[in-house]
């Protein structure tokens, strides 16, 4: 069996992505960092189902949780295939100049230092070179890095630029060690994210401006991500897919 990590797996894009691998007969870990009700919701219906998963808190952006993780992960559910680097905040939507540091902080900490630490790890364990079996990363970026999120949240479309870039730069580095590395660009998708940002309306206020007159569901992301893992995707390599509606 193969297994999948997903960071941020309990809600949103990641719990979507977390049953729909299970359908496809991967063994999943789902992370989750603060609600550990619906992670294990999102275990239990995957177990009901017939399926192998684990939920697992760890902080990404802590270098000691994400060891913690992934040797949980490999310990509990076996060599790991394909890494989900889904989790990621867009602090309190407003002006730049009114964001207040601790929120910057972590939006980079989480979005980019937690990518990169969860990628680190994996490479560590799929490269062919220190003995491991291959894999693949999927990273989620969004459409925020390509229009800048002007009056929004500029910090978190940088932050999400910086996945863009090191996923394109990773991808080259490590294609000849058994590794695909690629990135899901989603657009405006119905999840409690942007509750979170404060305006939980917005998917709906957006929709006239997405050529597709509609936002997104979380399972029309999971799908991308799941196809880039897949040998169906065998030669995409640091590609960049928007999911976004056409926006
Ligand atoms: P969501 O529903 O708010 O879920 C975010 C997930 O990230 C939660 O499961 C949360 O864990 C987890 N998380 C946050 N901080 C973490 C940390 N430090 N360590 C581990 N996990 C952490 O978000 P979503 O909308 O599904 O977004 C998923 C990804 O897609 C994000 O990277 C987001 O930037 C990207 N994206 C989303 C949209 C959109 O419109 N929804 C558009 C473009 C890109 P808990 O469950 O424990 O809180």
């Amino acid at each position: 069996m193969t297994t999948m990590l997903i960071t941020g797996g309990g809600q949103g894009i990641g719990a979507a992505t977390a049953l729909l691998a299970a359908r496809q007969g991967y063994a999943v870990c789902v992370n989750y960092v603060h609600n550990s009700t619906q992670a294990e919701q999102v275990v239990a219906t995957i177990r009901k189902n017939g399926g192998q998963a684990l939920a697992v808190q760890a902080d990404i952006s802590n270098e000691e949780a994400v060891q913690r993780l992934f040797d949980t992960a490999i310990r509990e559910l076996g060599p790991l295939t394909v890494l989900v680097n889904n989790a990621g905040i867009t602090g309190k939507l407003g002006r730049f100049s009114e964001v207040e540091t601790q929120s910057l902080r972590r939006v980079l900490e989480i979005n980019v230092l937690g990518t990169m630490l969860c990628s680190r790890e994996a490479i560590r364990h799929m490269s062919t070179i220190s003995g491991g079996l291959g894999g693949t990363i999927i990273n989620l970026s969004s459409r925020a890095a390509q229009v800048g999120s002007p009056h929004e949240y500029i910090h978190y479309a940088a932050s999400k630029a910086a996945v863009e870039t090191f996923t394109i730069g990773l991808s080259k580095e490590v294609a000849n060690e058994g590794i695909r590395i690629n990135c899901v660009s989603p657009g405006i998708i119905e999840t409690d994210i942007h509750a979170k940002a404060g305006d939980p309306e917005r998917p709906q206020r957006y929709a006239s401006q997405i050529p597709m007159q509609r936002a997104g569901r979380p399972n029309e992301v999971a799908a991308a991500i799941l196809w880039l893992a897949s040998d169906e995707a065998s030669y995409c390599n640091g590609s960049i897919l928007a999911v976004s509606g056409g926006r």
